[in-house]
């Protein structure tokens, strides 16, 4: 089998209510769709997490040196593919493009030898995960902490026993904020909140202690990420575990937070990161390290079910009877394309979610959506 051509699928659509986060303000959400054909016929899908456009042009640089090539060489494709933009890249863009590549080419492996890619790794450890709601953002309108705990009270009524609170607007707002979605959950459901790196070291450490008293399972992206040495002082000072890695790429990245004890938990965009080939080792490496691995999703039904495969295969650290189990980070804003790419979507039954078991990543992609929200 050879590899034919790369093709990019620049998606976006506007949604009906805009909403906001502790960086933006957004009244639309766009996806990157990246597609491996071959001689045999057979097409394999991937998903690149950032700027669409840009990493198409990225895509599109590697897409020319894969042509004629076997696509069943993942490793050797993206030691190639990394190697190639070594001396500008190692992380961004570069990495994000690979990532959508390496997952288009797991696809294709997995359809070749008819089974899912979580077999192909060795898999299954599991057949569904645990999800936790991904929401709780700020919207235009509305009372914020009002609208808050009503949307939480619904994820608890879906079966959800975990969700996600942004936070990152000022300490009293984010202490307020928390402390109404603590209430109208009860104290059974878990609780994360995630700053998307609003703050500084010392306003994150006063938050996090401000906000112990509410029992919050971790403090996401309290920094900024190039901030190594920051994330394991807050670690030292603030009694709250700390996650991140949704803006940190390949076992380099990894290896330096982990050395550096500065995550509790690792979170690396199987999109971004360095796609299956590069988040599987990362998750070796957060076992050997005694950090727990809870992948950063967000994208469409593509990014999920790549990263469903992955948690198919993730170990139980430490081996027990009664093993804690990981998570999947389930995106509940207004999300057009992630559903639509589908034949069939990804949901959830009581807030767990079945790990696909088709070839592949095992979702069939409809073409129909691929054309209705690309950008012309
Ligand atoms: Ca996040």
């Amino acid at each position: 089998m050879k590899i034919r051509e790369i093709r990019c699928y620049v998606l976006e659509a506007k949604l009906d209510r805009s909403f906001g986060w502790s960086l933006a303000v957004t009244d639309r959400r766009s996806a990157l769709v990246v597609e491996v054909t071959t001689d045999e016929g057979i097409s394999g899908f991937g998903e690149c997490y950032g700027p669409p456009s840009a990493n198409a042009a990225v895509v599109a640089l590697y897409g020319e040196l894969l042509s004629g090539r076997d696509p069943l060489a993942t490793e050797a494709i993206w030691q190639e593919l990394y190697n190639a933009l070594r001396d500008h890249g190692q992380r961004g863009l570069a990495v994000q493009a690979l990532s959508g590549i390496d997952i288009a080419l797991w696809d294709i492996r997995g359809k070749a030898a008819g089974r899912p890619i979580h077999a192909l790794l060795g898999g299954p450890i599991r057949r569904r995960v645990r999800a936790y709601a991904t929401g709780l953002y700020e919207r235009r309108d509305g009372d914020h902490v009002a609208y808050l705990a009503e949307e939480a009270r619904g994820y608890v009524a879906e079966g959800f026993s975990a969700m996600k609170l942004k936070v990152g607007f000022g300490l009293d707002r984010d202490l307020a904020a928390a402390r109404a979605v603590r209430e109208a959950i009860g104290s059974e459901v878990a609780l994360m909140v995630d700053a998307n790196h609003a703050y500084d070291l010392l306003a994150a450490t006063e938050l996090g202690r401000r906000l112990a008293e509410l029992d919050i399972a971790w403090f996401e992206e309290p920094i900024p990420p190039e901030d190594v040495e920051g994330y394991a002082e807050l670690r030292r000072r603030q009694p709250l575990p700390v996650a991140g890695g949704e803006c940190s790429f390949t076992r380099f990245d990894f290896r330096r937070l982990f050395a550096a004890r500065a995550l509790d938990v690792a979170q690396p965009d199987t999109c971004a990161a360095g796609g299956i080939s590069e988040c599987k080792k990362i998750a070796d490496m957060a076992a050997a390290f005694g950090v727990r691995y809870i992948p950063h999703v967000w994208g469409t039904g593509i990014a999920l079910a790549a990263s469903l495969q992955l948690l198919a295969v993730l170990p139980n650290e430490p081996l027990c009877r009664f093993p804690r189990e990981p998570l999947l980070e389930f995106d509940r804003t207004e999300h057009p394309i992630r559903e639509a790419i589908l034949e069939r979507p990804i949901g959830h039954r009581d807030g767990w979610v079945e790990i696909p078991d088709g070839p592949g990543l095992g979702v069939a992609i409809d073409g129909e959506a691929l054309r209705r929200f690309a950008v012309a």
